[in-house]
């Protein structure tokens, strides 16, 4: 089958011609898929797209007319695919749900420790020769209590790892769990009693901006957030707010509201800032990653072999 694969960063590139194995014609851009490269399309069977392309509906209707029958998404989220256009004009969507879910679980992990031990300005501070220890005070996990919302694959990987630094984990999910070291209990529960807060719930119209000025007032004061999920969980401006006030301690984020056109890509030389992304970094509790939470060599592995394997399956569909 013909496929064109947009966003390739040359960290996969070499992996999704290894796991192609010549079986499948691969077309590879850097570019993102949206109205100025679609015409890329011409001639192929599938796209294969990443987190911040476009395929909203109009897209999704051009992708239809130019004949394109297969999307696949190289992420667990399918939040940026139009699901009903898709239908609408009959084209298979493919995501990959279970690549690694430690990768994304160890990722969280790392941004908490990293919050809590002031990780980057020590560090910072060493480059420099300042060797004082005034602003660098921590706390243990160990005794702390960790909420997570979302029990899934990612979620349910995060919680032996608090576990096991000594935490009480609790945890909040619509569907009905059972998962090893955690205590489930209402989402108001967990907002009034954690500690840390991880959010691993994927986003839809009832999960955006489940963290607001509403959900943060009923947490801890200097509460702990992390997202390594959907940037349009939390609502930016009340979490700046919230971290004027010190309701919110430290904020640690893989992923950002308005990373669509940011992230990705090397903006360092852009005259013109995202305001709201420059106004977190102004503060020093505030650790930020570019949705690289999935970005180890395992992960990669596994998502180039699997997206082969879809690609696999939807040839076999052909041939039939
Ligand atoms: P999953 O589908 O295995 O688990 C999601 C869980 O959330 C499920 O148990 C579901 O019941 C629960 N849930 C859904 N809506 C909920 C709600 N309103 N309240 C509480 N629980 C709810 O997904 P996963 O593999 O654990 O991934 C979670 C999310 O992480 C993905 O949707 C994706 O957006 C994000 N993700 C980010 C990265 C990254 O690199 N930063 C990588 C992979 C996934």
């Amino acid at each position: 089958m013909k496929a064109i694969f947009y966003s390739t960063k040359i960290n996969e590139k070499d992996l999704l011609i290894e796991s192609n194995q010549q079986k499948h014609e691969i077309t590879f851009t850097s570019k993102a898929l949206d109205k100025d490269t679609i015409c890329y399309v011409k001639g192929m069977d599938a796209v294969v797209v990443f987190t911040n392309d476009d395929l909203a509906a109009p897209i999704i209707k051009t992708l239809a007319e130019h004949g394109i029958k297969y999307i696949a998404t190289r992420s667990v989220g399918i939040d940026h695919i139009d699901q009903e256009a898709a239908k609408k004009y009959d084209i298979k969507v493919a995501n990959i749900p279970d690549y690694s879910p430690q990768a994304i679980a160890e990722h969280a992990v790392m941004l908490a420790m990293a919050l809590s031990r002031h990780l980057i300005q020590s560090n910072q501070q060493c480059r420099a020769f300042n060797f004082s220890l005034d602003h660098l005070t921590g706390f243990n996990f160990y005794g702390k209590t960790v909420g997570i919302i979302g029990l899934g694959h990612i979620g349910a990987a995060v919680a032996p790892i608090f576990h096991g630094l000594g935490c009480k984990v609790l945890g909040y999910d619509t569907a009905s769990k059972k998962t090893k070291h955690v205590k489930f209990v209402d989402l108001d529960t967990l907002y009034l009693e954690s500690d840390v807060i991880s959010l691993h719930i994927p986003l839809s119209p009832e999960t955006r901006h489940i963290i607001d000025t509403s959900s943060i007032k009923k947490m801890k004061t200097g509460v702990m957030i992390i997202n390594t999920a959907r940037g349009e969980l939390i609502k930016t401006t009340d979490a700046l707010e919230a971290l004027k006030t010190g309701k919110i301690g430290y904020l640690g984020l893989d992923v950002y509201e308005y990373e669509k056109g940011l992230f990705f890509e090397d903006h360092e030389v852009d005259q013109f800032r995202d305001f709201l992304f420059s106004e977190l970094m102004k503060n020093p509790n505030v650790l930020i990653t570019p949705h690289q939470a999935f970005l180890t060599k395992e992960a990669l592995q596994e998502i180039s072999t699997q997206i082969i394997a879809t690609l696999d399956h939807w040839n076999s569909l052909i041939q039939e």
